[in-house]
């Protein structure tokens, strides 16, 4: 499987990167080593000085597909969940300055620990769902689905353009605003629709 992540979906976070509101999807892929086996702790590489979380709604790709049109999205999805996008703002800021790839900052082993999947069709609002993340207790990004640049729908059609999806790929839609360092002790859950999915201690 891989995990494919969108960057730049929310006008918020973008603008807190100081980065252009995007007019396409901006997307990237993580391998399959970036994910955590359930209940392990995240260990601070020792490549970077500066891990930021970000949280973000996950779907699960239920079958296979390309070139899917936008009104057929969400045949092509059956699970979702939140998930953190771990990212070393430094080496990201390095290799933007540089015009090179992000997978340094990004693919990075147990960078993108997922919480437990539940079934689309136990969201009360599937045109709202809502999201957030504690870290030490304190809720530290907040978002909607409804404050995405690109709804699910617009991403897979724009994904499957370019990438084939297949069964048990993940999609990371973007993080609203709020991301921050972790440090060493920290403690990071998420919720999706106030449901705890995801715990995470920081080593
Ligand atoms: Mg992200």
């Amino acid at each position: 499987m891989k995990i494919i992540c969108i960057g730049r979906n929310y006008v918020e976070h973008a603008r807190e990167l100081k980065n252009d509101v995007p007019s396409e999807p901006v997307f990237f892929l993580k391998p399959d080593t970036a994910l955590i086996p359930k209940g392990r702790a995240f260990y601070i590489p020792a490549f970077s000085k500066d891990i930021h979380h970000e949280v973000e709604l996950v779907y699960k790709v239920c079958k296979e597909g390309k070139h899917i049109a936008e009104e057929f999205a969400m045949r092509y999805v059956d699970q979702i969940s939140v998930g953190l996008d771990f990212t070393a703002r430094d080496v990201q800021q390095k290799q933007k300055e540089k015009g090179l790839p992000w997978e340094p900052a990004k693919a990075f082993d147990n960078s993108s620990p997922v919480g437990e999947f539940i079934p689309l069709s136990e969201l009360s609002d599937p045109g709202d769902i809502r999201f957030h993340l504690t870290v030490n207790d304190k809720i530290v990004q907040e978002g909607s689905s409804t404050l995405m640049i690109f709804s699910i729908e617009k991403i897979i059609a724009y994904v499957s353009q370019y990438i084939t999806l297949k069964k048990g790929d993940l999609i990371y839609t973007g993080t609203p605003s709020g991301v921050g360092q972790i440090k060493e002790g920290d403690i990071l859950d998420c919720y999706l629709e106030g449901q705890k999915k995801l715990h995470i201690t920081i080593r």
